[in-house]
């Protein structure tokens, strides 16, 4: 009955939501903070006032919703905690939106990388790119991190230069290492790139560094960044992704939505974005309030002898001498906080711990205390 592709999918597996017991959650990156209260009262109104609404399909492109983003990253360049202005503006005609960033990237993984050429990925960064690359049957050639976790940038782009190449993509900030390349870096690494292929860059934790890559968007006709309100605005549970490019890759991108689901946000979803959009000041103190919470663990860890690495995001990646990465996190469960601990090789001896609350991050500490 079942088709042979079924067989061959490894989907991923998303950080536990276990039902036994309440325990504090650091272990999907999710924002400790709710959405600002000028989202959830338009949430309220748009239901009371416009029933009618919820029996009709929503805009299919979320053209208002776009012009809200374009605003938004207008206004912040991309990064709430350091806010620059951009070198251009950015036009709503460069943004497409989905249903969540991991729907945006299927949709830019069947847009862009084809099954016949390699597509060009770290070993270590988000784990749904290996699980789009079998679901649309995409040739993935991975490159080991350097040993500082960084990236090895000459190996990816002498790999993305050969002609059984397609693309390359990765994290920036990358997870789960929390590193991230400068913008400097990265406009290397674009100059010497293929100006032929797609370079994609997946902003999900930028908001929380120093800067972002779309200051490049004007000078590389072939880049491609991908974003989320998963993290930064508060609005995981609400599923909205977008991407970034030139007007004529979005066109390319709104046909493969076309082809598979013409309405993937719906009419809430619009809505309640667009008022976050609005509020973007709320935002930048949630996001400094995260980064300097973080700031605050990483001087504990430091003074408590873990090793980490100096993170650009919402989550530490940290590890103890003499422990294991599972001991670590079974002891840290035992005691009601959850963070998340992978057995990929390499970095099954870490944890990376989700920045939380002030509060959840004091109980956190207490416990990390008591691990010898
Ligand atoms: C969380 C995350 C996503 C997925 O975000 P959604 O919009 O919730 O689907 C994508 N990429 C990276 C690197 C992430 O960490």
């Amino acid at each position: 009955m079942l088709s042979k592709r079924i067989s061959n999918l490894n989907p991923y597996v998303p950080g536990e939501q276990p039902k036994d017991r309440i325990y504090i959650k650091l272990n999907a990156n999710e924002n400790p903070y709710p959405p600002s209260q000028n989202a959830i009262a338009a949430i309220k109104k748009f239901v009371d006032a416009n029933p009618m609404k919820l029996a009709l399909y929503p805009d299919p492109d979320s053209f208002e919703l776009r012009k809200a983003i374009a605003s938004h990253l207008n206004k912040t360049g991309g990064c709430m905690n350091s806010c620059s202005k951009l070198p251009f503006e950015i036009t709503p005609e460069m943004i497409f939106c989905g249903n969540g960033s991991d729907e945006v990237l299927s949709f830019v993984f069947y847009t862009f990388f084809d099954s016949d050429k390699q597509l060009i990925a770290p070993t270590h960064t988000y784990s749904f790119y290996p699980v789009y690359c079998g679901y649309y049957q995409i040739p993935l050639t991975t490159v080991d991190l350097k040993d500082d976790f960084t990236l090895d940038t000459d190996k990816m782009l002498s790999l993305a230069k050969e002609n059984s190449s397609s693309a390359m993509i990765f994290a920036n900030p990358n997870a789960p290492t929390s590193l991230a390349l400068t913008v400097d870096q990265v406009r290397s690494l674009l100059k010497q790139y293929p100006k032929d292929k797609v370079f994609v860059i997946d902003e999900a934790y930028t908001d929380f560094s120093d800067e972002s890559c779309l200051a490049l968007l004007n000078e590389f006709n072939n880049l491609v960044i991908v974003r989320t309100f998963s993290k930064s605005m508060c609005f995981a549970g609400q599923r909205l992704g977008y991407c970034l490019a030139s007007p004529e890759l979005i066109s390319s991108i709104v046909r493969a939505k076309n082809s598979f689901n013409h309405f993937p946000v719906d009419a809430i979803t619009q809505v309640a974005a667009m008022n976050s959009c609005l509020d973007t000041d709320y935002y930048i103190d949630q996001t400094k309030k995260v980064v300097a919470t973080r700031n605050r663990f990483c001087n504990f860890l430091k003074e408590n002898g873990w090793f980490f690495y100096q993170s650009k995001t919402n989550f530490v990646l940290a590890k103890k001498e003499g422990l294991s990465g599972e001991e670590i996190y079974q002891f840290i469960k035992k005691e009601g906080v959850l963070v998340r601990h992978f057995s990929t090789p390499l970095i099954s001896e870490y944890v990376r711990i989700t920045i939380g609350t002030d509060e959840q991050m004091d109980e956190l500490m207490r416990i990390m205390k008591m691990i010898h």
